[in-house]
């Protein structure tokens, strides 16, 4: 591994970079606070699915068994939309993004 501050190559038992000595920095940490957005936006996109399906069935009458390709648009623009807002959500909460 690498420090990310340096780039000198480090131990993986080293807890300090010996070349700048400051504390090395796993990837792993960077790579799980950037799928705490994608979960928000996930999370939120699912509800508004859900919501969608639950409640937008009334606008978009089924005729027989036919896919309303107009209902699956639809659902794929709030499912974008609620995607959005979950990754804003996550932005005015503090997200990573954000911190600094
Ligand atoms: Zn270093």
């Amino acid at each position: 591994m690498r420090c990310l501050n340096c780039l000198t190559v480090c131990n993986a038992a080293d807890s300090t970079c010996p070349g700048c000595n400051k504390p090395l920095v796993l990837g792993r940490r960077s790579r799980s606070s950037g799928f705490r957005v994608s979960k928000y936006a996930l999370i939120c996109m699912v509800v508004g699915e859900a919501f969608f399906n639950t409640y937008g069935r009334r606008w978009f009458p089924s005729t027989g068994n036919d896919i309303n390709m107009e209902f699956v648009m639809w659902a794929g623009v709030v499912g974008a939309g609620c995607a959005v807002v979950g990754a804003f959500l996550d932005m005015m909460l503090g997200g990573p993004s954000g911190a600094k």
